[in-house]
């Protein structure tokens, strides 16, 4: 019932997955979890479907009836292997389809689905026990993605699920079939784990042919990449043999960036082209500029619209680099040429490319050409580029990461792992010996690379993993079988607070509609919420502005906090400013009294919109900053951190822009420049606070002992015991506190808990008595 072209059928019984088909099937037969381990490129994605497909699976009329699903870290790979698996068994995208977020072919027809991850963890939360599929196939393993990970878990329970179901009632339901696919053999976080899989699934490996490749690193590591990367191909195309080229860059503004320099050096066709050739080659290139109309979302690693941070600037590099004359290195003297004008046919590879302009990587470039793609890392493991001899390697990635502390989610370029820059160099090697050049030093490579990257559950902070699952419909995340588990006691704190925060139900834990919306935002739960109850009276700026100042951290350079008028008793504060002090000349000391009187009045400068919050002190700040133009003149004057205060700025717009994309209904500007806010408005922000520190409550305690009276009166808050109210600790407000030199409030929330000897209570807000 398959009926493939000849060349097709040639090609894939190169393969070397292809060889294994018996192994496999026999396998999947007799066991519900097979793991299929094999090089990039074995024919893995591509074939293990058809495997099924062409034994009768996904059939109605089978014993496994429903449909082969396949999910994918990435959409270029979610689209491109579905066209390629339609192509290869001469089908239509009703009958081997996609579903990207916005984006779907399938219909009743649909035999093999290739989708995301999200996608199918998005259908669970509506039919958890997936009676749609025969097999699920989840690809790429090898990631660790939040989403795979999360999906390996709850398909273990819904294997369990269906196997008894079909117990009971063979005719209804069928067992369910699990396929693990992954690039590289680190499987034992998904073999050895007993509550995951407690029968060992048999694991296959697929023994890939792969031809050695020579690894040339740079002897400086050079500041510019793209530009390295320029002189890299030039000297590749211009002298060394036949063979693609294939480069790792880290995004879409550099991939672009290096195709048009590129393309201006070297013709794409030869100069005896046709008319024909040439308009075909413009009409191809026309579809690249073609825009994804898919919105920017939260769910998608490689997203470039929400960058933050520079790329980290190592101050020992050298920009002068000049690793070039020995290219030839590897080659015998009469292999090498020098040809300056030879056609180059540059195509890029990224997600946001268009699936018609991603797919022309795999068609033979125009005869007399050379092959050269630039590609982000989907072309590491998720796609396989033929031809390639060259890989040109940057060695960095834009990564999705986490601040673990605050929950801001930033995409910033960094090293990959010694186990990627072997993936990437892998691909090198695929139809004859290859080479690799490495645009770092091997010392960088060995110093500062991981040797693994680190699965993105340990990169996240734990209450986002824990709503993202809430919002998933996951209930049961404390005893959740995650491949590589958070710690127990961190899952049900994690818990509890989303409870306070009202993200879930505190009876059934179930996640709220109010939940949901604050799932939608890439910043720790407690400032979602913070944001979303901050839209009325037009309040969302300013919250915007102290939750980005909240999320980077105080941006006040710290060594002033002690006024020598009025000496804390405390015993480990005082000995270290004393420390300071003894070993300074009168003078000295002269001075420092007036930088600290000068901060001091820059503090209640700040302070003046409202004295009792060092949040909205925080605010002013930010105000003031940007009135001021944003200049290290005005940090410097301010006692600031000129970095803080710049990533403040950022994180500002990336939000801004973010609920601007979210919620279009709320109307809200960019401009950085605030008014300060109204009487009524500061009113709100308290209380916006108050809301989302509701779990950092401290009440004085002789207000407590006298049962919610006055209580005791105090000039300053020295020696004032606060009671924490969801621990009952002891805790004192920090000397550095606004509130610190007034009379201290009968309530507050406190954003930090500084464990020092004493607990320190920093960042304060008062709560106003009613
Ligand atoms: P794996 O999943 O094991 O990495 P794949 O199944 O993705 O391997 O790839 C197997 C082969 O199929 C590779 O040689 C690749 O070049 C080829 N291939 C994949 N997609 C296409 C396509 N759209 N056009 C031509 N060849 C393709
Ligand atoms: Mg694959």
């Amino acid at each position: 019932n398959v009926n493939r072209k000849p060349e097709i059928q040639e090609a894939r019984l190169k393969l070397p997955v292809v060889a294994e088909e018996q192994v496999i099937m026999e396998a999947i037969r007799n066991n519900t979890v097979v793991i299929i381990c094999g090089e990039t490129g074995s024919g893995k994605t591509t074939q293990v479907p058809q495997f099924l497909y062409e034994a009768g699976w996904s059939h109605p009329d089978s014993d496994n009836p429903g449909m082969i699903g396949v999910t994918q870290p990435r959409r270029v790979a979610t689209v491109s292997m579905a066209k390629r698996v339609a192509d290869e068994l001469n089908l239509s995208d009703k009958e081997v389809s996609h579903q990207i977020r916005y984006d779907a072919t399938v219909s009743d027809k649909t035999r093999i689905k290739f989708m995301t991850d999200g996608v199918l963890l998005r259908e669970m939360s509506q039919d958890l026990l997936l009676t749609k599929y025969s097999t699920i196939i989840i690809d790429e393993a090898h990631e660790r993605n939040l989403n795979t990970d999360i999906l390996i878990g709850v398909v273990s329970r819904v294997l369990k699920l269906r196997a008894e179901l079909s117990r009971e009632d063979r005719q209804k339901i069928k067992p369910l079939r699990v396929i693990i696919m992954s690039a590289t053999l680190r499987v034992a976080d998904f073999t050895e784990n007993k509550t995951l899989f407690p029968v060992v699934p048999p694991v296959i490996n697929v023994n890939a042919r792969q031809f050695p490749v020579a690894i040339h690193f740079n002897k400086k590591t050079p500041l510019d990449h793209v530009g390295e990367a320029y002189k890299k191909i030039t000297k590749i195309h211009e002298r060394l043999p036949n063979g693609g080229i294939l480069v790792f860059l880290t995004g879409q503004n550099e991939i672009n960036q290096l195709c048009k320099e590129l393309r201006k050096r070297y013709p794409a066709l030869p100069p005896k082209a046709t008319k024909k050739e040439i308009v075909k080659e413009e009409k191809a290139n026309a579809l690249e500029s073609k825009t994804d109309s898919t919105p920017a979302g939260k769910a998608d690693i490689e997203d470039e619209a929400l960058e933050l941070g520079e790329n980290q600037v190592e101050e020992d590099f050298d920009l002068s680099s000049d690793d070039d004359d020995d290219i030839g290195e590897g080659f015998d003297d009469d292999e090498l040429a020098d040809v300056k004008d030879a056609p180059l046919h540059v195509l890029p590879l990224y997600s946001m490319l268009p699936t018609e302009a991603q797919l022309r990587v795999f068609e033979p470039p125009p005869e007399g050409t050379r092959l050269c793609v630039i590609a982000t890392n989907v072309a590491e493991t998720s796609v396989t580029i033929p031809g390639v001899r060259y890989v040109v390697d940057c060695g960095k990635s834009k990564e999705r990461k986490y601040d673990v502390e605050t929950g801001v989610q930033t995409f910033e370029i960094d090293w990959t792992s010694q186990a990627s820059a072997g993936q990437r160099a892998g691909r090198a090697g695929r139809t004859g010996p290859g080479h690799c050049y490495r645009l770092f030093s091997s010392a960088v490579f060995d110093n500062e690379f991981e040797k693994f990257s680190t699965p993105e559950i340990h990169r996240m902070p734990i209450e986002g993993v824990v709503l993202s699952m809430k919002a998933m419909n996951i209930d049961n995340v404390v005893n959740f079988p995650f491949p590589t588990p958070p710690p127990r006691e961190n899952l049900m704190k994690a818990e509890k607070l989303l409870g306070y925060l009202g993200a879930i139900s505190t009876t059934n834990r179930h996640i709220t509609e109010f939940g949901r919306t604050m799932s939608l935002f890439p910043i720790t739960p407690r400032f979602a919420k913070m944001l979303i109850i901050g839209q009325q009276h037009g309040c969302l700026p300013y919250v915007i502005a102290i939750v980005s100042a909240l999320s980077v951290g105080d941006p006040f350079i710290q060594d002033y906090h002690l006024d020598e008028d009025q000496p804390d008793t405390d015993d480990e504060l005082e000995s270290r400013e004393l420390g300071n002090i003894t070993s300074e000349s009168v003078a000295e000391k002269e001075r420092r009294k007036l930088v600290r009187k000068k901060y001091y009045s820059s503090q209640m400068k700040h302070a003046g919109l409202d004295p009792s919050s060092d949040i909205l002190k925080l605010l002013n700040v930010v105000g003031a900053y940007e009135y001021a133009g944003a200049t290290t003149k005005f940090c410097e004057d301010n006692f600031l951190r000129p970095k803080a205060m710049e990533e403040i700025r950022k994180l500002r717009r990336q939000l801004t822009n973010l609920v601007s994309s979210n919620f279009p209904e709320i109307d809200i500007c960019l401009d950085p420049k605030m008014p300060p806010p109204s009487a009524v408005q500061l009113k709100v922000l308290r209380q916006v606070i108050t809301a989302g520190f509701i779990d950092s409550v401290a009440i004085r305690q002789d207000v407590l002992d006298t049962g919610g009276g006055k209580g005791l009166r105090y000039k300053n808050a020295k020696n004032v015991v606060y009671r924490l109210l969801w621990t009952d600790e002891e805790a004192f407000i920090h000397p550095g506190s606004i509130l610190y030199s007034q009379e201290p409030p009968a309530m507050l929330v406190y954003s930090e808990l500084y464990k020092g000897g004493k607990n320190w209570l920093k960042c304060n807000t008062a709560v106003e008595a009613k």
